[in-house]
């Protein structure tokens, strides 16, 4: 998503190495927002993207640690792999991305707040750009990222507005997430419930970090 809110978005895509690649062009193309599934490869083919076997995307610590789950070794786990970035340029112009192959142990065709603008995403030059992480359902019904932006139009500083937009997610849901806000200045900020957020950032060869 850009911060002239135009949205490309790709969902129940397992079979895609670079979903964002792909959710790309969705945006550029301008026609639709949303591309799920089957309709989302034949677009893809046009854009010479193809698909892999689901299995070849699986890393191999994933597979250790889904064994050892099922071995009872090691607690089941819900939480997933989420990647999301946000990015401001000179002029102060925002856009966000986010990637996930969702949470474990999931329905078959379960898309979670990832791809959806307002909940695993949101992008406005007028504000700032945010992505989020945790349980899904919990976080598109709460609108988290959406609700980040609000708060830093409101002249919150993106630390306080990841902060704000946390504390509505476990009010209004119960659910565990964090959130990584930027403001239209490259301002950073993180809130989460959960127990880790790894996150980085670069600002002009400027490197921070912290889980
Ligand atoms: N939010 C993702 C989902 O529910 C999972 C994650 O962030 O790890 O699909």
């Amino acid at each position: 998503m850009d911060g002239q809110l135009r949205i490309g978005a790709v969902g129940a895509v397992p079979w895609l190495r670079h979903p964002v690649t792909l959710a790309r062009r969705v945006l550029d193309d301008g026609e639709h927002a949303f591309l799920v599934g089957r309709g989302a490869l034949e677009f893809a083919a046009l854009h010479d993207i193809h698909p892999e076997a689901p299995e070849a995307l699986v890393t191999e610590r994933a597979r250790r640690r889904l064994e050892a789950e099922r071995a009872g070794r090691l607690a089941p786990s819900a939480t997933g792999d989420t990647v999301g970035a946000c990015a401001v340029d000179a002029s102060g112009r925002v856009a966000a991305a986010s990637s996930t192959g969702g949470i474990s142990y999931k329905r078959r065709g379960r898309v979670g707040d990832s791809p959806l603008a307002g909940a695993g995403l949101y992008a406005d030059d007028a504000a700032g750009a945010a992505t989020a992480t945790g349980h899904g359902e919990s976080i598109l019904r709460a609108l988290v990222t959406r609700h980040a932006i609000e708060w830093l139009r409101a002249g919150e500083a993106a630390r306080a507005a990841a902060e704000e937009a946390v504390a509505e997610l476990e009010r209004r849901t119960g659910g565990q997430g964090g959130l990584v806000v930027v403001d239209r200045a490259g301002r950073v900020g993180q809130a989460r419930n959960t127990r880790y957020l790894p996150w980085a950032s670069v600002q002009e060869g400027r490197r921070e970090g912290g889980t």
